[in-house]
This record gives C-alpha cells, sequence and structure tokens, in this order.
C-alpha cells in the first residue's frame, strides 16, 4: 500500500525482474493482481544475510493496488484477504495524504505492516556526490559504500519520516536484523531502481510471517474469495479479477458477489519465462488458493469491486448464499445516518466507500450521509441527492471518490442546484466541502 508514484510496483518488478535474469530456483510467478513468491526463493534471496529463514508456508502472496485505485477493505467478513502489509513511502517525499490513508486503514484493522522507505537511490544521485549502486544487496552493505555526505542525508530524511509516523501515533525504527521483532514498526530502505534493500525487505516479510501468522494458518475448504477489480478485457467481455484466499473455484461454479452467475473461465497470466505473448492466459479447470485470478462469466458487469464472492455448492441453499453476499452491503448501509438528513456519497468500490463513511464519520469531520452508491454517478444519483434542497439545501451534495460523473448528471446537477464535489484523496472532498459550507454561511 502506499502513495501513488512511491514504488509499489517497481518494487515487484524488481523482485521479479531479478529472479528472471539470473535464473534462480524456485520461480515467482506473477498471477492477476498479486505475486507469488515461494519460500525457496526468499530464502534463496536472503543468503547474504546468513538469515535462517524457517518460512513454514509454500510461500507468500503480494498483492499490488494498483493506482490510486482504493483497495481498503483489507478484511471483508473474516475472510483476511491482506494478513501483512508493506507501507511504501518515498524517502523525498516522506508521509502523503494517501500514506495517511493507508496508515489509518491498517490501525482500523490492526493489520502488521513494514514500511519500504523506498527510492534511497533516487535522492543521493540527485546530489552531488552519488549514491553508489550495489545491485541487490543487503542495505547495510550498501550504506558501507557510501560517502559520509549521503549517510548525513539518509539520516536526516530519516529522522524526519519517523518523526512524521510518531505525529500519526506510531512508534518505527530503522530495520535491525540482529534485534528481536518486538512492538515497534521497521522500516527498511529500498531502492526498487537497483534492488539495495530487497533481501531486507524480504527477511522481514519472512520474519513477520513467521512470527504473526504461523499459528493462524491452516489451509481451509471453504471459498474465500475477494473481488479486486472489475475490468473490461477485450475479446473476454466484463471480467472480475479476484484473490481467492482459501478452498477451490472450477469452471462452472456458481458464484454470487453480489451477481449470481456461473464461472465461464478461470485465467491466470503464464508463467514468466512463458510470457512473451501479451494477452494471453492459461485456462484452468480448477484452482486451488491461495491465488490472484481472472475470471470470465456472464453479467460480470455488476459485479463490485471490493465484495466478497461466494460458491454456492451442492448443499447450499442459494437465497441463503445472497443474504451472505448482502451481508457486506448491509454493514455499510448501517453505518449511514437514518434520520435522512445529510450528503449522498459514491465511491470505486465497496472498500473505498467503507473507508468514506469511515472518514466522515470521525468527530472532527461530522458529515451525516442519507445515500450511498458505487460507481460513476448518473443522472439518477444527481435525482436522488436533490431530494435534500427541501430539507437542507447544503446536503444536496454527492461527495463522489473516484469516480467519473458522466456529462448528463453534471447538466442535470447545475439546473437542479445539486453540488458535485470530485477527488480522488479522501481529505480533499471534505475541504472542498467545508469551502462550500462556510461560503453558503457568509
Ligand atoms: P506506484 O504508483 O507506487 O506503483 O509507483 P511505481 O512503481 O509506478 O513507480 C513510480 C515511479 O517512480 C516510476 O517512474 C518508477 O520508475 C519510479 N521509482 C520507483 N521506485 C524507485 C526507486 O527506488 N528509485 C527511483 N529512482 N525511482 C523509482
Ligand atoms: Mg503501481
Amino acid at each position: 500500500m502506499g502513495h501513488v508514484d512511491t514504488g509499489k510496483t517497481k518494487l515487484l518488478d524488481c523482485i521479479r525482474g531479478t529472479n528472471v535474469q539470473e535464473g534462480e530456483a524456485g520461480g515467482i510467478t506473477q498471477q492477476i493482481g498479486a505475486t507469488y513468491f515461494p519460500a525457496e526463493n526468499i530464502r534463496e534471496r536472503t543468503k547474504e544475510l546468513r538469515a535462517d529463514v524457517k518460512l513454514k508456508v509454500p510461500g507468500l502472496l503480494v498483492i499490488d493496488t494498483p493506482g490510486h485505485e482504493s483497495f481498503t477493505n483489507l478484511r471483508s467478513r473474516g475472510s483476511g484477504l491482506c494478513d501483512i502489509a508493506v507501507l511504501v513511502v518515498d524517502i523525498m517525499h516522506g508521509l502523503e495524504p494517501q500514506t495517511i490513508e493507508s496508515l489509518n486503514l491498517l490501525k482500523m484493522r490492526n493489520t502488521k505492516f513494514i514500511v519500504a522507505l523506498n527510492k534511497v537511490r533516487f535522492i543521493m544521485v540527485d546530489r552531488l556526490y552519488g549514491w553508489k549502486t550495489c545491485r541487490n544487496a543487503p542495505i547495510e552493505k550498501a550504506m558501507k559504500q557510501q560517502s559520509k555526505y549521503v549517510k548525513i542525508q539518509f539520516e536526516t530524511q530519516l529522522v524526519q519520516i519517523i518523526t512524521q509516523f510518531k505525529e500519526q501515533g506510531l512508534n518505527t525504527e530503522l530495520n535491525n536484523m540482529d534485534k528481536e521483532m518486538r512492538e515497534t514498526y521497521r522500516i527498511v530502505p529500498t531502492s526498487a531502481i537497483s534492488g539495495e534493500g530487497i533481501p531486507d525487505l524480504l527477511l522481514v516479510l519472512a520474519k513477520l510471517t513467521e512470527k504473526t501468522m504461523v499459528e493462524n494458518l491452516t489451509y481451509r475448504n471453504e471459498v474465500q474469495c475477494t473481488v479486486l477489480e472489475v475490468k473490461v478485457i477485450e475479446g473476454l467481455g466484463t471480467t472480475i479479477d479476484v484473490v481467492l484466499v482459501n478452498g477451490m473455484l472450477h469452471e462452472g461454479d456458481q458464484i454470487v458477489g453480489p451477481i449470481v452467475t456461473s464461472i465461464r473461465a478461470l485465467l491466470t497470466p503464464h508463467p514468466m519465462n512463458e510470457l512473451r505473448v501479451k494477452g494471453t492466459y492459461q485456462n484452468h479447470r480448477a484452482i486451488k488458493g491461495a491465488q490472484g485470478i481472472k475470471i470470465t462469466a456472464p453479467g460480470l458487469e455488476h459485479a463490485i469491486a471490493g465484495a466478497a464472492l461466494y460458491v454456492v455448492g451442492p448443499h447450499d441453499d442459494l437465497e441463503e448464499v445472497k443474504e451472505t453476499a448482502m451481508g457486506d452491503m448491509k454493514s455499510v448501509l448501517s453505518r449511514i445516518d437514518k434520520s435522512g438528513e445529510g450528503v449522498c456519497i459514491q465511491a470505486s468500490t465497496l472498500g473505498s466507500l467503507e473507508a468514506l463513511l469511515e472518514f466522515l464519520k470521525t468527530p472532527e469531520v461530522n458529515i451525516p450521509v442519507s445515500g450511498i452508491s458505487i460507481g460513476t454517478v448518473h443522472k439518477k444519483d444527481v435525482m436522488k441527492a436533490s431530494v435534500m434542497l427541501e430539507k437542507k439545501k447544503e446536503f444536496a451534495t454527492i461527495l463522489a471518490f473516484d469516480v467519473k460523473v458522466t456529462p448528463e448528471a453534471w447538466k442535470l446537477a447545475d439546473d437542479l442546484g445539486v453540488k458535485i464535489f470530485m477527488a480522488d484523496i479522501i481529505y480533499h472532498l471534505f475541504d472542498q466541502f467545508k469551502g462550500y459550507i462556510n461560503n453558503l454561511k457568509e
């Protein structure tokens, strides 16, 4: 997780890339929206740290959070989608709005995480005394090669960032491999370009897994699956990218989430070394978790990113499964002001909607909500918001978080006097709305 452009994807690229180039054992595989690091590979990559990695799991499934698409409900309905997080921070930028947003989510869900302080190389190169590249080296070794000036620069940035974390109520410290894992949060400096610090990052991940998860790890047959993205793919129509945490999916399985349909195809990318032809996928009859998978099926345009996906088993009652699937929506709906006075909010995914609701409820913000919706703002959403014009004019407002607004909706809003505020950072919505209210008062 982390702010846009901090290097989340690049870090994964770096780990995958070197793996391919160096032809190491136990190939890392790229999946849909996810990357699989086999334990063997982690052991290999951390060798230089003389670490005794005892990963009791076959590997780690790492999920990238693409762009600013909010991937926020990390744990939906007890299905632990994400057990550990890596919060990526740009060493030059420090904590940015979405870093803080991510932090708050991690705190809220009580998810363990480590901080990757990325782009260590970048800043130094811009200065006179360049950073000396030590490709894929542990950070301590790389640091030893640096000039005093570089080290001072690094320290200065680090101290600032630790202070910023403290302001957020978190104790962080620079990672030290010799120290026991304690209750502080570890900062691991990395460069996604030349790979310094990557061994450290992998080792800390492995250690944290050993320490916090071993008791919790059991393979269950029950399907735990979450929709990451709803995407139109040429030739395939609307598809969903899912993370299957537990259980098995089969071609033809009836799925609910919250639409009801049957799986037409289960797709994954070809293994790395074959991934030369773009846009081709491997078909599977059945797939076992944990995996990132693309699913094709009729009617997926109504699927909701962030929602859990359920499979209707031979002994299950469809109506009951539908009821459970609606549970996710209901838990969100239950947080809406029942008095019926409030703004309308609209977001790209169930998760981001949840996050926005949570934020608006905090005492410092305290904006009541009367309606919610997922996806693009259409005319009907404007109509819904316009109901407030007679009750409380300032609430005839739509806060659109990370979604588009159709031209027809804009026009109607103009005609009716409904306000629409758009942003892809939650705080900006608040600022805009606050500005509007203050204007009205004057
Ligand atoms: P994301 O939005 O967090 O996934 O960020 P990306 O991985 O797309 O990276 C954003 C930009 O930062 C790209 O241009 C990367 O090449 C660059 N970048 C990422 N990591 C590093 C790094 O460690 N050093 C330098 N110099 N640039 C980096
Ligand atoms: Mg990215």
